[in-house]
């Protein structure tokens, strides 16, 4: 695939969208909101994107390797940047909360617009990491065991207002653990946004029925493994 492959594709979605932002009926011009615009755009590139190149693997694993969080799109990135940014708008956060790694380049594509650090958490302990962390257990989805994951003390305070931000929802446990270094740092939490979800896997709707705002761009109802996916709108 050459480069204007790759970005060309999103690039005329992107101009096709644009245009709807302002319309012209008989002299009287008509804007769409602009989060509206951004919304129905980042959501339509993404999943255009998932049905072109996402790859269905067993297990209830879809690929996004190609443009998501191996070989990535940073067209696709700030789209989905702008659209978390507009979805939280006037909250006041001050700082994104993501874990590594596939979650960081998301999170700093929506940091670009909410204007707040990124904090990621840490799967393993390094010697650069200071010893007072707050910690979590998480059961990873795709590498099949537990792990702790920590945030250093001094970058998480009670005073913070934070959006926890992640590639993927699929049973929650990414979040959940996420939220408990919220919770242990007597910090606010503002709500998650994810690029991906699986509805069919019900971490999202467990989330949303404890009063949490969720909001993921792309959301899977079903996906089976001939390939085909279907999304909920
Ligand atoms: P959960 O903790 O909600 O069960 O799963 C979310 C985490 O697992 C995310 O951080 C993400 O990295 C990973 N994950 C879950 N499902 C998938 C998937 O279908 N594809 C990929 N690439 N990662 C996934």
């Amino acid at each position: 695939m050459t480069e204007a492959d790759f970005f060309g594709y999103n690039a005329h979605i992107i101009q096709e969208q644009t245009k709807s932002q302002r319309t012209t009926d008989g002299g009287k011009i008509t804007v769409t909101p602009l989060n509206i615009v951004v919304k129905e755009r980042a959501m339509k590139i993404l999943e255009e994107r998932i049905l072109r190149d996402g790859k269905v693997q067993a297990g209830n694993v879809l690929k996004v390797g190609g443009f998501l969080n191996h070989l990535i799109d940073y067209q696709l990135l700030d789209e989905i940047g702008k659209e978390i940014s507009a979805l939280f708008c006037g909250q006041k956060i001050t700082k994104i909360l993501t874990i590594e790694a596939s979650g960081i380049a998301i999170a700093c594509a929506a940091a670009h617009y909410v204007c707040a650090p990124v904090l990621f958490a840490k799967k393993s302990k390094t010697i650069n990491i200071s010893s007072d962390c707050y910690c979590a257990e998480v059961y990873s989805f795709t590498h099949q065991v537990s792990k702790m994951i920590m945030v250093e003390k001094d970058f998480l305070t009670k005073d913070d207002k934070v959006l926890i931000v992640d590639d993927f929802l699929a049973n929650g446990a990414a979040i959940n653990g996420l939220m408990s270094l919220v919770e242990q740092a007597g910090a606010e939490l503002v709500g998650c946004a994810v690029a991906i979800e699986k509805g069919f896997q019900g971490g999202g709707d467990t989330l949303r029925a404890k009063g949490i705002n969720v909001q993921s761009l792309a959301l899977i109802d079903s996906m089976d493994d001939d390939g085909h996916i279907v999304f909920r709108h």
